[in-house]
């Protein structure tokens, strides 16, 4: 099918994406246009005007600082995944692109834009999630910081105003010693996952794990932490039926009911797996025994 009609602006500056958004608050952004023009072509979506974001430059920054990776809204995923500072900073960016989409689309669609879409199955809102990351936004009022949390309100729904952007996306560079893993379960490669999980684990010396952050796609709403994992990891040695259990205990974590992709039931078992999984690599990635 063919978008309907829709008026085109090229912004230069990001005034004009404000001035645009707060003239009428039907007016839809376009970075990659990767999930944008898909939604326009299906009728899913009708703006009056489309903003494209691609000529602001200042949007297509990656800064990397003490304790945060800046990635600017116009910075194509493709760019984040190849860049080895990127990577040295914080790994799990790069283990988790490789399974966002295919090279192509990722060429094209921009870190900023999968968060700004909010699929609850897209593995970046997730990974977001996970770090306490968050997203920085400009809008008439000026620019605020919005945690993930807050972020992400429900599937494709955000908290920016009708006149906000966002301008760039703030993932955390991970502390020495984090035991990191990314993992999920596609029916083809490339797809959105059935189910994606990912795992941040430290441990002290005695290997008892200080830390436990675990996060999914594709099990609700809206992106998910998994709490009562987290909770039986935290304060115990990272051993293989601690490991189960909090596998288990994420089965609950699960609200999507069967659908085309996988019954309940099914999602439920392949979130137990990642969570076992994805412990494991991340507590060998510090240095831990599992
Ligand atoms: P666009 O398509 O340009 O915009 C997406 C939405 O975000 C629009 O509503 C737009 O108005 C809004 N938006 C964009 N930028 C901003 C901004 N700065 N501020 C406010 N709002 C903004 N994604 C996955 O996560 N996992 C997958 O497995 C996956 N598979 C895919 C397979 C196919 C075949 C395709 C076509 C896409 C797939 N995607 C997948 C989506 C892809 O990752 C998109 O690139 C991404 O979701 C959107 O980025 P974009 O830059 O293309 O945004």
């Amino acid at each position: 099918m063919k978008p309907p009609q829709f008026e085109y602006q090229r912004a230069l500056t990001i005034e004009d994406v404000v001035a645009a958004r707060a003239a009428n608050d039907n007016t839809a952004i376009l970075a990659g246009g990767q999930s944008l023009l898909p939604t326009l072509n299906f009728r899913l979506g009708s703006p009056d005007r489309v903003v494209d974001i691609s000529r602001i430059t200042s949007l297509n920054q990656i800064d990397i600082r003490d304790t945060e990776i800046k990635i600017g809204a116009m910075v194509r995923q493709r760019q984040v995944e190849l860049n080895d500072e990127v990577n040295q900073a914080n790994p799990v960016l790069r283990e988790t692109l490789a399974h966002v989409a295919h090279m192509v689309i990722r060429n094209r669609g921009t870190v900023v834009g999968s968060l700004a879409h909010a699929d609850a199955a897209a593995e970046l809102p997730a990974v977001l999630l996970t770090l306490d990351g968050r997203v920085e936004v400009v809008g008439l009022e000026g620019t605020r910081s919005i945690a993930a949390d807050d972020f992400f309100r429900f599937h494709l729904t955000t908290a920016i105003k009708p006149d906000e952007l966002i301008t760039a996306a703030c993932f955390p560079v991970l502390a020495l010693g984090t035991g990191w893993a990314f993992g999920e379960i596609a029916r083809r490669r490339g797809d959105y996952a059935v189910a994606g999980v990912c795992v941040l684990i430290n441990v002290d010396a005695s290997g008892v794990c200080t830390s436990a952050k675990l996060g999914a796609c594709g099990i609700g709403s809206r992106p998910t932490r998994l709490v009562a994992a987290e909770q039986i990891l935290m304060g115990s040695r990272l051993e293989e039926g601690v490991i189960n259990a909090a596998g288990e205990a994420a089965r609950e974590a699960v609200e999507t009911p069967d659908d085309t992709q996988a019954s309940q039931a099914y999602r439920q078992q392949v979130l137990a797996t990642l969570v076992r999984r994805n412990v494991v690599r991340a507590a060998e990635r510090t240095g831990a025994s599992a």
